[in-house]
Formats: structure tokens, C-alpha cells, sequence
């Protein structure tokens, strides 16, 4: 018999009470240092003070209103949004997927308004995870995703990542614009390169064709800016921000330029939900942390020691990891041996770690992570790593 909980994923069989900081407690009295935070989004830890106050105090006042009202924690989010990045002008809603669809129907709209409705065709890349739902599916591009959903949303073509001969390529006359991650996240923790997305601008701007981001993982400090675009120097016309954005309460946001923005009039998208006081209260409390001075520093700075540890262990144990990859600390390690195997010996050792494309154990600690943390969770990576290099010779023996 079917689950009352629709069993659509292979959970592990841990359950968590509660968590401080980088920690999680089972209900069974066990401790973990989490190293995945809840795939890259808990990025203020778990419980933390400011965060947790912040969203008792607004669900204390009022939760949701819709966005028939205005909703002056929305307006205080998106201008400090607005004064931290490229962006003119910001739309909230309650994940990635739907950051990206609204993205998607943004860029296409423009380019309609524009008198080029025929421009709706988009270039994506090998490897890339844009969500779920069924436009965001197409612009994934992966067929064990897209299986058995029916007919394919039309408009998404699919080059290889950090090839600029490719993308010039696919150019043609119904292409709308791209649609990148600076870092692939759950296609393996694979950064783009910084000449690339500098190329893609410039191709952008060459063609009049539409640069739209996805940092829903590597958004709000992530890789230690507050987004990964940044380190290349170029901004983007369209982002879809999600995952750390509400440090673990559910928002979604796409960031625009004024010229983009402007498409989206009253009637032509919208949500119930989105933006509403709490989860905009949750928002503006994340950027209380993040925007502090000095905090962006710190991620660089730990990402760095994290990075430096994992680049001795994949040399300690060669027939464990290939090597170690990634942006801040947003990192992962290319694993050997299958990296499910290395999960399982992390989680053995108290240490969750996460998976994703490429077999690469993906580490993506909490911002708040200590270097204590750092220091406990690289010694636990290496016990994981040395008993699966004992029974990598074994078998390698037998
Ligand atoms: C997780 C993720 C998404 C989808 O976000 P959901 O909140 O799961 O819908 C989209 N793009 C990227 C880059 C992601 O990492």
C-alpha cells in the first residue's frame, strides 16, 4: 500500500528534531553537522536568533494578506534588493521553479513588447537545473526528468557549458536570450568559467538578445558575494533568486533591470502567495545577516579554508575523489568510487553531506558555519574517506 506521505523520493531514514547553528539533532537523540543545509537553503544555520525572531514577531501580527494590498515588508525587501544589485526592480514568489518561470515569461514578454514576438527560443546548457515545472523542466533539458510528461514545452535549446563557439552557434532569429548558473549546482558543482560569462554578456549585447541568471543556489552570499555573477564583473538583465533567500522559509524573487522589469503589468503574471509579510519578514531578516559588514568577507574566507581541506583530501585519498571544485562555499568533491557510497560513510561519521550530478558529493554548509564546524566536519570527511579507501583496495584485492 501506497505511504500517506507520496513516497516521490529516496529519503534517508533520519529524522531531526531540532538544530543550532551547523547542528542537527535526531528525534532519537543523534547529532549531525550539516554540511548540506537543507540543499544549499538554510543558510543562516538552523534556529538562528535573529531569523527565528523575526518570523515569530511577523506571524504574531499578520501572515498574509495577497497581493490585492500592499505589503510594505515587500517593498522594504525588494528596495534593499534593488540598492544591493543590478537589479531596478524585483518580483517575489515562493521558490526556484517559479523564480525561473517568471524569469522565462518576463524574458519572452520583453522581447514581445519589444515587437519581437518571434524571439522566444532560449539557449541552455548540458547539465543545468532550472526546477520543475514544465517550462523549467524544458530549460533543465535532462530526458530522466522530462519522461513520460508529454510533449516537451517548445523554445529550449541545449549547448555545452563554457563553450562560446556553441552558444554563437545556436544564435538564430527566434532566440529570446540565455539562461545560465554561474555555478551548475545540482548538475555537479561546476563553476562557469569567468571568461564565459563576461563572453555571454558581450554576445548578449551583440545580438540584443536577453542575459537571464539563475543564482537560485548561488544566490545571498553563497560563494561569498552576495550574487556569483559578481566575480565575473558583469550583471546580468534578468536573476532568479530562491533557496537561501528565506534561510529556510519558502521565497522565490526574480531581479530585473527597469527595461525587462516593465513587462510584467498588472494581469500579465502573478501569485497568491508570493511575497507575502512572513516570508518577506524571513527575507529582510537573512539580509540583516548577510548584508552585514564584513559577513560576505568571512563566507570568502571559509569557503577557502573548506576548499584548501578538501584539496588535501582528494590528494590523501586518490582513489576516493578525483579532485575538490566550486565557488565559496558552495563546493564539491568529484568522487571515484560511486558517490552515493561516500554519502553513506560521511553520514556514518555525523557528517550530511549532499549529492549532485557528475558523481561530486556536493558541501554546502550553512554561512554561519564556524571554523570549529570546519575543522569537525573535515576530520569526519576523512575518516569517511579513509574507510572508503580501505574498501576500495579490498576489492581492488580480491
Ligand atoms: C534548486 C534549484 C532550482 C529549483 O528550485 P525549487 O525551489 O526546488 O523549485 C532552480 N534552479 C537552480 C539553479 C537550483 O539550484
Amino acid at each position: 500500500m501506497i505511504p500517506a506521505l507520496l513516497p516521490n523520493y529516496a529519503r534517508a531514514d533520519l529524522a531531526f528534531e531540532r538544530g543550532e547553528g551547523a547542528w542537527l539533532w535526531t528525534v532519537d537523540g543523534r547529532r549531525f553537522l550539516d554540511f548540506g543545509s537543507g540543499i544549499a537553503t538554510a543558510s543562516l544555520g538552523h534556529a538562528h536568533p535573529h531569523l527565528v525572531q523575526a518570523i515569530a514577531d511577523q506571524a504574531g501580527k499578520v501572515m498574509h494578506t495577497s497581493n490585492l494590498y500592499r505589503i510594505p515588508q515587500a517593498e522594504r525587501l525588494a528596495q534593499r534588493l534593488v540598492d544591493a544589485t543590478f537589479a531596478d526592480s524585483v518580483f517575489f514568489c515562493n521558490s526556484g521553479a517559479e523564480a525561473n518561470e517568471g524569469m522565462i515569461k518576463m524574458m519572452r514578454r520583453a522581447m514581445s513588447d519589444a515587437g519581437k514576438p518571434e524571439r522566444f527560443r532560449f539557449i541552455c546548457f548540458e547539465g543545468a537545473f532550472h526546477g520543475r515545472t514544465l517550462a523549467t523542466l524544458a530549460a533543465t533539458g535532462n530526458h530522466h526528468y522530462l519522461e513520460g510528461f508529454g510533449p516537451v514545452v517548445e523554445g529550449f535549446d541545449h549547448v555545452p557549458f563554457n563553450n562560446m563557439n556553441a552558444v554563437r552557434d545556436k544564435i538564430g532569429p527566434q532566440t529570446c536570450g540565455i539562461i545560465v548558473e554561474p555555478v551548475q549546482g545540482e548538475g555537479g558543482v561546476r563553476p562557469a568559467d569567468m571568461q564565459f560569462l563576461r563572453d555571454l554578456r558581450a554576445v548578449c549585447d551583440e545580438y540584443g538578445i536577453i542575459l537571464g541568471m539563475d543564482e537560485v543556489q548561488t544566490g545571498i552570499g553563497r560563494t561569498g558575494k552576495l550574487f556569483a555573477h559578481e566575480w565575473a564583473g558583469i550583471t546580468p538583465d534578468v536573476m532568479s533568486s530562491a533557496k537561501g533567500i528565506g534561510g529556510g522559509f519558502p521565497l522565490g524573487a526574480v531581479l530585473a533591470k527597469e527595461q525587462y522589469a516593465k513587462a510584467l503589468k498588472p494581469g500579465t503574471h502573478g501569485t497568491t502567495y508570493g511575497g507575502n509579510p512572513l516570508a518577506c519578514a524571513a527575507g529582510n531578516a537573512v539580509l540583516d545577516v548577510v548584508l552585514a559588514p564584513g559577513f560576505l568577507e568571512e563566507v570568502q574566507r571559509k569557503g577557502a579554508r573548506l576548499r584548501s581541506e578538501l584539496d588535501k583530501i582528494a590528494a590523501e585519498f586518490p582513489t576516493v575523489f578525483e579532485n575538490a571544485r566550486g565557488l565559496g562555499l558552495l563546493l564539491g568533491l568529484k568522487c571515484v568510487m560511486p558517490q552515493g557510497q561516500v554519502q553513506a560513510a560521511c553520514v556514518a561519521e555525523g557528517l550530511m553531506a549532499i549529492t549532485a550530478g557528475d558523481n561530486v558529493l556536493r558541501l554546502a554548509p550553512p554561512l554561519v558555519v564556524t571554523d570549529s564546524d570546519i575543522e569537525q566536519g573535515v576530520a569526519m570527511l576523512r575518516r569517511a574517506a579513509a574507510k572508503c579507501a580501505g574498501s576500495a583496495s579490498r576489492a581492488a584485492a580480491q
